[in-house]
Protein backbone atom coordinates (compact mmCIF):
# COMPACT_ATOMS: atom_id res chain seq x y z
CA UNK A 1 0.00 0.00 0.00
CA UNK A 2 2.94 2.40 -0.40
CA UNK A 3 0.52 4.45 -3.30
CA UNK A 4 -2.20 4.88 -1.30
CA UNK A 5 -2.91 6.55 2.43
CA UNK A 6 -3.76 4.48 4.92
CA UNK A 7 -4.93 4.58 8.62
CA UNK A 8 -1.17 4.04 9.09
CA UNK A 9 -0.08 7.48 7.31
CA UNK A 10 -2.39 9.45 9.61
CA UNK A 11 -0.53 9.54 12.82
CA UNK A 12 -1.21 10.02 16.54
CA UNK A 13 -5.75 9.88 16.33
CA UNK A 14 -5.68 9.69 20.38
CA UNK A 15 -8.69 12.49 21.00
CA UNK A 16 -9.41 13.44 17.26
CA UNK A 17 -12.49 13.27 16.16
CA UNK A 18 -12.38 11.05 12.91
CA UNK A 19 -15.34 10.95 10.66
CA UNK A 20 -15.62 6.80 8.96
CA UNK A 21 -17.40 6.95 5.39
CA UNK A 22 -18.69 3.34 5.43
CA UNK A 23 -20.97 1.48 3.23
CA UNK A 24 -23.60 0.41 5.06
CA UNK A 25 -25.93 0.24 2.57
CA UNK A 26 -27.32 -3.07 3.22
CA UNK A 27 -30.65 -4.83 2.37
CA UNK A 28 -33.77 -4.27 4.68
CA UNK A 29 -37.09 -5.79 4.73
CA UNK A 30 -40.43 -4.77 4.94
CA UNK A 31 -40.41 -4.20 8.74
CA UNK A 32 -36.95 -2.27 8.21
CA UNK A 33 -34.97 -5.30 10.03
CA UNK A 34 -31.54 -5.56 8.38
CA UNK A 35 -31.52 -9.05 6.18
CA UNK A 36 -27.65 -9.32 5.70
CA UNK A 37 -25.13 -7.43 7.89
CA UNK A 38 -22.18 -8.52 6.06
CA UNK A 39 -21.19 -4.52 5.01
CA UNK A 40 -21.83 -4.01 8.76
CA UNK A 41 -19.70 -6.79 9.73
CA UNK A 42 -16.60 -5.23 7.73
CA UNK A 43 -16.72 -2.00 8.77
CA UNK A 44 -16.55 -3.34 12.38
CA UNK A 45 -12.83 -3.75 12.25
CA UNK A 46 -11.86 -0.12 10.83
CA UNK A 47 -13.95 1.03 13.67
CA UNK A 48 -12.67 -0.87 16.25
CA UNK A 49 -9.03 0.00 15.24
CA UNK A 50 -9.86 3.99 15.45
CA UNK A 51 -11.41 4.01 18.91
CA UNK A 52 -8.37 1.35 19.96
CA UNK A 53 -6.00 4.81 19.04
CA UNK A 54 -8.39 6.58 20.97
CA UNK A 55 -10.24 8.18 18.27
CA UNK A 56 -13.87 9.76 18.43
CA UNK A 57 -15.07 7.56 15.81
CA UNK A 58 -18.36 9.30 13.90
CA UNK A 59 -19.83 6.96 11.03
CA UNK A 60 -21.19 8.02 7.80
CA UNK A 61 -22.82 6.01 4.69
CA UNK A 62 -25.60 6.29 2.06
CA UNK A 63 -28.84 3.77 2.59
CA UNK A 64 -30.76 3.05 -0.63
CA UNK A 65 -32.05 5.82 -2.51
CA UNK A 66 -34.15 8.09 -0.79
CA UNK A 67 -36.38 10.76 -2.41
CA UNK A 68 -35.18 13.60 0.14
CA UNK A 69 -34.93 14.75 3.34
CA UNK A 70 -37.15 12.80 5.99
CA UNK A 71 -37.76 9.70 3.80
CA UNK A 72 -37.75 7.12 6.62
CA UNK A 73 -37.73 3.83 4.68
CA UNK A 74 -33.80 4.56 4.02
CA UNK A 75 -33.20 5.64 7.48
CA UNK A 76 -30.03 4.68 8.98
CA UNK A 77 -31.53 4.84 11.98
CA UNK A 78 -32.82 0.91 11.14
CA UNK A 79 -29.13 -0.46 11.68
CA UNK A 80 -28.14 0.99 15.02
CA UNK A 81 -29.41 -2.35 16.59
CA UNK A 82 -27.09 -4.51 14.31
CA UNK A 83 -24.09 -2.17 14.50
CA UNK A 84 -24.29 -2.38 18.22
CA UNK A 85 -24.45 -5.98 18.49
CA UNK A 86 -21.76 -6.54 15.79
CA UNK A 87 -19.27 -3.87 17.29
CA UNK A 88 -20.47 -4.38 21.16
CA UNK A 89 -20.95 -0.64 22.03
CA UNK A 90 -23.19 1.93 22.37
CA UNK A 91 -24.28 3.84 18.94
CA UNK A 92 -25.61 7.17 19.10
CA UNK A 93 -27.58 7.94 16.31
CA UNK A 94 -27.83 11.67 15.13
CA UNK A 95 -30.91 12.03 13.00
CA UNK A 96 -28.86 14.53 10.47
CA UNK A 97 -25.11 14.41 8.65
CA UNK A 98 -24.54 17.83 9.09
CA UNK A 99 -25.47 20.57 11.09
CA UNK A 100 -26.10 21.95 14.96
CA UNK A 101 -27.40 18.39 15.93
CA UNK A 102 -23.91 16.77 15.04
CA UNK A 103 -22.17 19.57 16.65
CA UNK A 104 -23.69 19.03 19.81
CA UNK A 105 -23.73 15.35 19.80
CA UNK A 106 -19.78 15.27 18.71
CA UNK A 107 -19.69 17.21 22.19
CA UNK A 108 -21.24 15.31 24.08
CA UNK A 109 -19.56 12.17 22.96
CA UNK A 110 -18.90 9.68 26.09
CA UNK A 111 -15.82 7.23 25.95
CA UNK A 112 -16.57 3.77 24.07
CA UNK A 113 -19.37 4.62 21.89
CA UNK A 114 -19.32 6.22 18.39
CA UNK A 115 -21.87 8.24 16.28
CA UNK A 116 -23.83 6.95 13.60
CA UNK A 117 -25.10 10.06 11.62
CA UNK A 118 -28.33 10.30 9.18
CA UNK A 119 -28.05 9.22 5.05
CA UNK A 120 -26.39 11.33 3.73
CA UNK A 121 -28.10 10.85 0.72
CA UNK A 122 -30.79 13.03 2.55
CA UNK A 123 -29.23 15.48 0.86
CA UNK A 124 -29.08 15.84 -3.09
CA UNK A 125 -25.97 17.98 -2.48
CA UNK A 126 -24.08 14.66 -1.74
CA UNK A 127 -24.72 12.90 -5.31
CA UNK A 128 -23.25 16.37 -6.37
CA UNK A 129 -20.14 16.03 -5.07
CA UNK A 130 -20.89 19.77 -3.42
CA UNK A 131 -18.10 21.18 -2.43
CA UNK A 132 -20.61 23.36 0.37
CA UNK A 133 -21.50 20.57 1.65
CA UNK A 134 -18.49 18.82 1.62
CA UNK A 135 -17.34 21.61 3.91
CA UNK A 136 -20.77 21.45 5.90
CA UNK A 137 -19.61 17.21 6.53
CA UNK A 138 -16.21 18.45 7.98
CA UNK A 139 -16.48 21.01 10.32
CA UNK A 140 -16.98 19.76 13.20
CA UNK A 141 -13.99 16.95 12.60
CA UNK A 142 -10.35 16.47 12.10
CA UNK A 143 -9.74 14.01 10.33
CA UNK A 144 -11.37 11.79 7.17
CA UNK A 145 -11.12 7.74 6.96
CA UNK A 146 -12.86 6.72 3.74
CA UNK A 147 -13.60 3.21 3.79
CA UNK A 148 -16.76 2.82 1.05
CA UNK A 149 -15.00 0.90 -2.06
CA UNK A 150 -18.29 -0.08 -3.42
CA UNK A 151 -19.14 3.84 -3.99
CA UNK A 152 -15.59 5.11 -5.30
CA UNK A 153 -16.79 4.99 -8.62
CA UNK A 154 -18.56 7.67 -8.07
CA UNK A 155 -17.84 11.30 -7.33
CA UNK A 156 -20.15 12.47 -4.07
CA UNK A 157 -19.26 14.66 -1.78
CA UNK A 158 -18.21 12.25 1.00
CA UNK A 159 -15.88 10.46 -1.37
CA UNK A 160 -13.73 13.05 -3.15
CA UNK A 161 -14.55 16.82 -2.41
CA UNK A 162 -14.88 15.91 2.24
CA UNK A 163 -11.40 13.70 1.51
CA UNK A 164 -9.47 16.57 0.46
CA UNK A 165 -10.65 18.58 3.04
CA UNK A 166 -8.57 17.16 6.46
CA UNK A 167 -6.05 14.88 6.88
CA UNK A 168 -7.48 11.64 5.02
CA UNK A 169 -6.72 7.52 4.55
CA UNK A 170 -8.28 4.51 3.12
CA UNK A 171 -10.17 2.62 6.17
CA UNK A 172 -8.91 -0.92 5.94
CA UNK A 173 -11.83 -2.27 4.18
CA UNK A 174 -11.20 -0.03 1.26
CA UNK A 175 -7.19 -1.03 1.26
CA UNK A 176 -7.66 -4.34 1.62
CA UNK A 177 -10.63 -4.11 -1.50
CA UNK A 178 -7.97 -2.06 -3.81
CA UNK A 179 -4.99 -4.51 -2.58
CA UNK A 180 -6.96 -7.60 -3.57
CA UNK A 181 -7.51 -5.85 -7.25
CA UNK A 182 -4.22 -4.41 -8.13
CA UNK A 183 -2.82 -7.85 -7.62
CA UNK A 184 -5.74 -9.10 -9.39
CA UNK A 185 -5.11 -6.76 -12.58
CA UNK A 186 -2.62 -4.14 -12.10
CA UNK A 187 0.51 -6.39 -10.77
CA UNK A 188 -0.92 -9.90 -11.52
CA UNK A 189 1.76 -12.94 -11.32
CA UNK A 190 1.09 -14.67 -14.64
CA UNK A 191 -0.17 -16.05 -16.58
CA UNK A 192 -3.58 -14.01 -16.13
CA UNK A 193 -6.68 -15.63 -16.74
CA UNK A 194 -10.02 -13.94 -16.74
CA UNK A 195 -13.76 -15.49 -16.83
CA UNK A 196 -16.67 -13.02 -18.49
CA UNK A 197 -19.97 -14.14 -18.11
CA UNK A 198 -23.44 -12.67 -17.75
CA UNK A 199 -26.41 -12.24 -20.17
CA UNK A 200 -24.97 -9.72 -23.09
CA UNK A 201 -21.90 -8.75 -24.78
CA UNK A 202 -23.32 -5.18 -25.20
CA UNK A 203 -23.14 -3.84 -21.34
CA UNK A 204 -19.56 -5.54 -20.87
CA UNK A 205 -18.22 -4.34 -24.29
CA UNK A 206 -15.76 -1.68 -21.97
CA UNK A 207 -14.73 -4.72 -19.82
CA UNK A 208 -13.84 -7.10 -22.56
CA UNK A 209 -12.08 -4.71 -24.57
CA UNK A 210 -9.82 -3.98 -21.76
CA UNK A 211 -9.23 -7.17 -20.41
CA UNK A 212 -8.05 -8.63 -24.03
CA UNK A 213 -4.88 -5.61 -23.74
CA UNK A 214 -3.64 -6.99 -19.89
CA UNK A 215 -5.10 -10.83 -20.01
CA UNK A 216 -3.37 -13.94 -21.31
CA UNK A 217 -6.22 -15.68 -21.54
CA UNK A 218 -10.09 -15.00 -21.60
CA UNK A 219 -12.89 -17.34 -21.03
CA UNK A 220 -16.27 -15.90 -22.08
CA UNK A 221 -19.33 -17.97 -21.19
CA UNK A 222 -22.68 -17.20 -20.39
CA UNK A 223 -25.34 -15.84 -22.62
CA UNK A 224 -22.62 -13.24 -24.14
CA UNK A 225 -20.60 -15.94 -25.80
CA UNK A 226 -23.24 -16.34 -28.25
CA UNK A 227 -22.54 -13.49 -29.78
CA UNK A 228 -18.68 -14.32 -30.21
CA UNK A 229 -19.53 -18.01 -30.91
CA UNK A 230 -22.11 -17.07 -33.99
CA UNK A 231 -18.53 -14.11 -34.52
CA UNK A 232 -16.62 -17.26 -35.22
CA UNK A 233 -18.99 -18.77 -37.25
CA UNK A 234 -20.36 -21.29 -35.37
CA UNK A 235 -23.96 -20.87 -37.61
CA UNK A 236 -25.68 -22.95 -35.42
CA UNK A 237 -26.15 -20.47 -33.21
CA UNK A 238 -29.24 -18.00 -34.15
CA UNK A 239 -31.81 -15.65 -32.77
CA UNK A 240 -34.78 -18.71 -31.53
CA UNK A 241 -32.17 -20.25 -29.81
CA UNK A 242 -30.03 -18.32 -28.13
CA UNK A 243 -28.53 -14.48 -26.62
CA UNK A 244 -27.14 -13.85 -29.96
CA UNK A 245 -26.83 -10.28 -30.34
CA UNK A 246 -26.69 -9.79 -34.13
CA UNK A 247 -25.41 -6.29 -34.38
CA UNK A 248 -22.35 -6.71 -31.90
CA UNK A 249 -21.09 -9.41 -34.55
CA UNK A 250 -18.72 -7.15 -35.87
CA UNK A 251 -17.80 -5.30 -32.36
CA UNK A 252 -16.81 -9.10 -31.34
CA UNK A 253 -14.95 -9.62 -34.00
CA UNK A 254 -12.80 -6.68 -33.67
CA UNK A 255 -12.55 -7.95 -29.78
CA UNK A 256 -11.27 -10.43 -31.19
CA UNK A 257 -8.92 -9.22 -33.76
CA UNK A 258 -7.81 -7.11 -30.37
CA UNK A 259 -7.22 -10.01 -28.53
CA UNK A 260 -4.98 -11.68 -30.97
CA UNK A 261 -3.19 -8.44 -31.52
CA UNK A 262 -2.04 -8.73 -27.76
CA UNK A 263 -1.34 -12.28 -27.54
CA UNK A 264 -4.58 -13.06 -25.42
CA UNK A 265 -6.19 -16.58 -25.91
CA UNK A 266 -9.84 -16.47 -26.43
CA UNK A 267 -11.68 -19.94 -24.87
CA UNK A 268 -15.46 -20.10 -26.22
CA UNK A 269 -18.02 -22.50 -25.47
CA UNK A 270 -17.19 -26.22 -27.07
CA UNK A 271 -20.17 -27.67 -26.59
CA UNK A 272 -23.62 -26.40 -24.86
CA UNK A 273 -26.58 -27.50 -22.23
CA UNK A 274 -30.18 -26.64 -24.34
CA UNK A 275 -33.29 -26.41 -22.45
CA UNK A 276 -36.61 -26.68 -23.80
CA UNK A 277 -38.14 -24.09 -21.22
CA UNK A 278 -36.58 -21.46 -19.42
CA UNK A 279 -37.63 -23.15 -15.85
CA UNK A 280 -35.75 -25.06 -13.44
CA UNK A 281 -35.45 -28.56 -13.90
CA UNK A 282 -36.63 -28.23 -17.53
CA UNK A 283 -36.19 -30.83 -19.99
CA UNK A 284 -32.56 -30.75 -21.64
CA UNK A 285 -29.70 -32.26 -22.90
CA UNK A 286 -25.92 -31.38 -23.73
CA UNK A 287 -25.06 -31.48 -27.31
CA UNK A 288 -21.58 -30.43 -29.63
CA UNK A 289 -21.79 -27.10 -31.33
CA UNK A 290 -22.89 -28.71 -34.54
CA UNK A 291 -25.66 -30.45 -33.41
CA UNK A 292 -27.42 -27.00 -31.64
CA UNK A 293 -31.11 -27.08 -32.43
CA UNK A 294 -32.26 -24.55 -34.69
CA UNK A 295 -35.69 -24.18 -32.69
CA UNK A 296 -37.42 -25.25 -29.56
CA UNK A 297 -34.79 -25.08 -27.32
CA UNK A 298 -32.47 -22.60 -25.31
CA UNK A 299 -28.59 -22.51 -24.84
CA UNK A 300 -28.57 -22.00 -20.70
CA UNK A 301 -25.20 -23.37 -19.74
CA UNK A 302 -21.78 -25.03 -21.26
CA UNK A 303 -21.31 -28.57 -21.14
CA UNK A 304 -18.99 -30.69 -19.61
CA UNK A 305 -15.66 -30.57 -22.42
CA UNK A 306 -16.34 -26.86 -22.22
CA UNK A 307 -15.67 -27.39 -17.95
CA UNK A 308 -13.17 -29.79 -18.39
CA UNK A 309 -11.37 -26.63 -21.25
CA UNK A 310 -12.23 -23.98 -18.40
CA UNK A 311 -10.47 -26.30 -15.43
CA UNK A 312 -7.45 -26.96 -17.63
CA UNK A 313 -6.61 -23.48 -18.48
CA UNK A 314 -6.71 -22.39 -14.83
CA UNK A 315 -4.24 -25.15 -14.21
CA UNK A 316 -2.12 -23.96 -15.82
CA UNK A 317 -2.59 -20.02 -14.80
CA UNK A 318 -1.34 -17.96 -11.65
CA UNK A 319 -4.01 -15.83 -11.29
CA UNK A 320 -7.94 -15.64 -11.52
CA UNK A 321 -10.37 -12.61 -12.53
CA UNK A 322 -14.30 -13.91 -12.48
CA UNK A 323 -17.01 -11.55 -13.30
CA UNK A 324 -20.60 -12.92 -14.58
CA UNK A 325 -22.09 -16.71 -14.13
CA UNK A 326 -21.30 -19.52 -17.23
CA UNK A 327 -24.83 -20.15 -17.57
CA UNK A 328 -28.23 -19.41 -16.03
CA UNK A 329 -27.32 -19.94 -12.99
CA UNK A 330 -30.21 -18.93 -10.84
CA UNK A 331 -32.07 -22.62 -11.62
CA UNK A 332 -30.60 -25.94 -11.49
CA UNK A 333 -29.17 -27.82 -12.89
CA UNK A 334 -27.66 -24.57 -15.35
CA UNK A 335 -25.35 -23.67 -12.52
CA UNK A 336 -23.68 -26.67 -13.77
CA UNK A 337 -20.67 -24.98 -14.88
CA UNK A 338 -20.48 -22.10 -12.84
CA UNK A 339 -20.30 -24.56 -9.56
CA UNK A 340 -17.74 -26.61 -10.87
CA UNK A 341 -15.33 -24.13 -12.56
CA UNK A 342 -16.01 -22.28 -9.17
CA UNK A 343 -15.10 -25.12 -7.02
CA UNK A 344 -12.22 -26.17 -9.33
CA UNK A 345 -11.05 -22.26 -9.12
CA UNK A 346 -11.50 -22.74 -4.92
CA UNK A 347 -9.42 -25.94 -4.70
CA UNK A 348 -6.65 -24.31 -6.39
CA UNK A 349 -6.46 -21.16 -4.48
CA UNK A 350 -6.89 -23.04 -1.23
CA UNK A 351 -3.50 -25.45 -2.79
CA UNK A 352 -1.81 -21.53 -3.10
CA UNK A 353 -1.70 -22.44 -7.07
CA UNK A 354 -4.10 -19.37 -7.75
CA UNK A 355 -4.78 -15.87 -6.96
CA UNK A 356 -8.23 -15.65 -7.56
CA UNK A 357 -10.51 -12.33 -7.46
CA UNK A 358 -14.13 -11.70 -8.31
CA UNK A 359 -16.78 -9.73 -7.77
CA UNK A 360 -19.44 -7.50 -9.92
CA UNK A 361 -23.23 -7.50 -9.86
CA UNK A 362 -24.69 -11.58 -9.67
CA UNK A 363 -21.05 -12.76 -9.19
CA UNK A 364 -21.02 -12.96 -5.31
CA UNK A 365 -24.42 -14.91 -5.69
CA UNK A 366 -23.62 -17.35 -8.08
CA UNK A 367 -20.16 -17.98 -6.33
CA UNK A 368 -22.25 -18.19 -3.21
CA UNK A 369 -24.86 -20.92 -4.63
CA UNK A 370 -21.34 -22.52 -5.77
CA UNK A 371 -20.45 -22.87 -2.10
CA UNK A 372 -16.92 -21.30 -2.28
CA UNK A 373 -17.31 -17.77 -1.06
CA UNK A 374 -14.60 -18.23 1.12
CA UNK A 375 -12.29 -20.05 -0.79
CA UNK A 376 -11.20 -17.72 -3.18
CA UNK A 377 -8.66 -15.23 -2.35
CA UNK A 378 -10.98 -12.25 -2.63
CA UNK A 379 -14.76 -11.95 -3.17
CA UNK A 380 -15.49 -7.98 -3.80
CA UNK A 381 -18.69 -7.39 -2.81
CA UNK A 382 -18.64 -3.86 -4.77
CA UNK A 383 -20.57 -3.78 -8.16
CA UNK A 384 -20.29 -0.85 -10.48
CA UNK A 385 -17.06 0.20 -8.84
CA UNK A 386 -15.26 -3.85 -9.44
CA UNK A 387 -16.71 -3.23 -12.90
CA UNK A 388 -15.01 -0.28 -13.49
CA UNK A 389 -12.03 -1.21 -11.57
CA UNK A 390 -12.38 -4.26 -14.48
CA UNK A 391 -12.75 -1.96 -17.18
CA UNK A 392 -9.40 -0.14 -16.08
CA UNK A 393 -11.36 2.99 -15.12
CA UNK A 394 -10.06 5.34 -12.55
CA UNK A 395 -11.78 5.28 -9.83
CA UNK A 396 -11.96 8.89 -8.25
CA UNK A 397 -12.71 7.29 -4.99
CA UNK A 398 -9.66 5.94 -5.19
CA UNK A 399 -7.28 8.04 -6.86
CA UNK A 400 -8.00 11.01 -4.23
CA UNK A 401 -6.36 9.27 -1.55
CA UNK A 402 -2.96 8.62 -3.95
CA UNK A 403 0.20 9.85 -1.96
P1 LIG B 1 -24.86 -10.03 -15.95
O1 LIG B 1 -25.66 -9.19 -15.01
O2 LIG B 1 -24.66 -9.45 -17.31
O3 LIG B 1 -23.55 -10.51 -15.32
O4 LIG B 1 -25.71 -11.32 -16.26
C1 LIG B 1 -26.05 -12.24 -15.27
C2 LIG B 1 -27.21 -13.00 -15.78
O5 LIG B 1 -26.84 -13.66 -16.96
C3 LIG B 1 -27.69 -14.07 -14.83
O6 LIG B 1 -28.97 -13.70 -14.38
C4 LIG B 1 -27.74 -15.32 -15.68
O7 LIG B 1 -28.91 -16.06 -15.49
C5 LIG B 1 -27.69 -14.78 -17.08
N1 LIG B 1 -27.17 -15.75 -18.04
C6 LIG B 1 -26.01 -16.40 -18.03
N2 LIG B 1 -25.92 -17.27 -19.03
C7 LIG B 1 -27.08 -17.20 -19.71
C8 LIG B 1 -27.62 -17.87 -20.86
N3 LIG B 1 -26.92 -18.82 -21.49
N4 LIG B 1 -28.85 -17.54 -21.24
C9 LIG B 1 -29.55 -16.60 -20.59
N5 LIG B 1 -29.12 -15.93 -19.53
C10 LIG B 1 -27.89 -16.23 -19.09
Amino acid sequence: MTQYKTIDDLGDLNGKVVMLRADLNVPMNEKFEVTNTARIDRTVPTIKELMRKGAKVVVTSHLGRPEGKGDMANSLSHIVKDLEKSLGKHVVFVDDCIGPHVEEAIKNMKQDEILLLENLRFYKEEKKGDENFAKELVKPIDVYVSDAFSTAHRDHASMVAAVKLRPAAFGRLMEEEVNALSKGLNDPKRPLIAIVGGSKVSTKLDLLNNLVKKVDKLVISGGMAHTFMKASGIDTVNEANSLVQMDMIDTAKEIMATAKANNCKIVLPLDVVVSKEFKPMAEHKTVDLDHIPAEGWSLLDVGEKTIAAINAELDESKTLVWNGPLGVFEMKPFDNATNKVAEHAADLTQAGKLMSVAGGGDTVSALANAGVENKFSYISTAGGAFLEWMEGKELPGVVVLKK
